[in-house]
């Protein structure tokens, strides 16, 4: 294989034990969406269930109905919808929705209709983000229309929720008043009729960081993978997680070049002196960030080296010097840094972006190779 994706289920597994014993309250629904933060939507959710996982979240419909089609029985979520969208099908296959609008909870009810099976949904506030959820102000009427939809039978409740905005940043002013404002926002609900069975706000960074932000239910997505939220929540060491995708690449060319040779587009790098170049079939189609080049750094023949030059679409080149590095040598780009290589966390800080964006970016012409689980 020239390049592969190799995925640690098993740290994957440990990974959710982990975070489901800092919330022993709470559920765990374990995210799984963009393909398992790009390790493999369907091995991903096996192992976080294996890990004590009890839910599954994911952002759209088509995700949940492969988690459906792959057998998987537990509750799902799927929350970001437009109009428009297959929700009978989704009621059907006992998917929950998420709804932060009336539109959404007009289709829900019409979609229930339809399959003559109440909606399992799960309504958003938006209690900060500005992203998704209704306001603080379209909250009761959203309520409301929810309150009368579970008594006529066509909606089910099934939870209240809401996302933070800087839970990365622990003891941020912000996160207290997102708890305290989703408080507000379930006790509005409550007072407006509505029970639900899970109130949930916790992403990875307050699933480590803040209990009072666990409430029925949490839902980690990247530290399931074992990378950590950011450099201020702490590595994913400090808390014993471990990260779960290695990204391989091999030698398929070695050679001499002479000094003052220009090396890749542009001859961002220039040799300095003779020197062996060694060739590497990664490239950014393949998720290696242009910004890469001449800065991004793997483990190659026992030491660290940084690409040389421009990240091509397919391949990056490596300047090695005298040493004697051959065709089919590995070159660890990113890994859990057993081996002395970089991590996805490292890959981050360096190129100004997050562990999210390293490991979502992976092409699907890197095969995901799944190493035999130690059990
Ligand atoms: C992606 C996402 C999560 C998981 O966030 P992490 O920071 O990866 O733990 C949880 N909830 C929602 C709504 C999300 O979009």
């Amino acid at each position: 294989m020239l390049t592969e994706c190799r995925i640690d289920l098993d740290a994957i597994r440990d990974n959710v034990a982990n975070l489901a014993a800092r919330a022993p309250d709470a559920a765990l629904m374990a995210i799984v969406k963009a393909d398992g933060y790009g390790h493999g939507m369907v091995p991903a959710a096996q192992a976080a269930l294996d890990g004590g996982a009890t839910w599954l979240g994911v952002a759209v419909l088509p995700e949940a109905f492969g988690l459906r089609a792959a057998g998987f029985e537990v509750p799902v979520l799927a929350w970001l919808l437009g109009p428009g969208e297959p929700v009978t099908q989704a009621i059907r296959q006992h998917i929950d929705v998420g709804v932060y609008a009336e539109w959404g909870l007009a289709e829900a009810v019409a979609a229930a209709v339809e399959a003559g099976i109440p909606a399992r949904i799960h309504l958003k506030v938006d209690t900060g983000l500005s992203r998704g959820g209704a306001t603080a102000a379209d909250w009761p009427a959203l309520v409301t229309a929810a309150a009368k939809a579970s008594a006529e039978g066509t909606a089910e409740v099934v939870g209240i929720w809401s996302h933070f905005a800087y839970a990365d940043a622990p003891g941020h002013p912000t996160v207290a008043r997102q708890v305290v404002a989703f408080t507000e926002a379930v006790e509005v609900a409550e007072r407006l009729g509505v029970h639900p069975q899970v109130r949930h706000l916790a992403n990875s960074a307050a699933t480590l960081t803040l209990p009072a932000a666990h409430f029925d239910l949490v839902r980690p997505g990247i530290a399931i993978y074992g990378v950590s939220p950011g450099p201020d929540v702490g590595t994913s060491a400090e808390f014993g997680l471990r990260p779960a995708m290695t990204l391989v690449g091999r030698v398929v060319l070695t050679k001499r070049v002479a000094a003052g040779e220009g090396v890749s587009y542009g001859h961002e790098y220039v040799t300095r002196a003779a020197t062996g170049l060694a060739l590497v079939p990664l490239g950014y189609a393949d998720g290696i960030p242009r910004a890469a080049g001449n800065l991004g750094e793997v483990m190659l023949d026992g030491r660290r080296r940084r690409i040389a030059g421009t990240v091509c679409m397919d391949q990056v080149v490596f300047d090695v010097g005298e040493d004697r590095v051959r065709p089919g040598d590995e070159a660890l780009f990113f890994g859990p840094g057993d081996a002395g290589e970089p991590t996805a966390q490292d890959w981050a800080q360096a190129l100004g972006t997050i562990g999210y964006e390293i490991v979502t970016r992976i092409g699907q012409r890197v095969p995901r190779t799944y190493p035999d689980r130690t059990g």
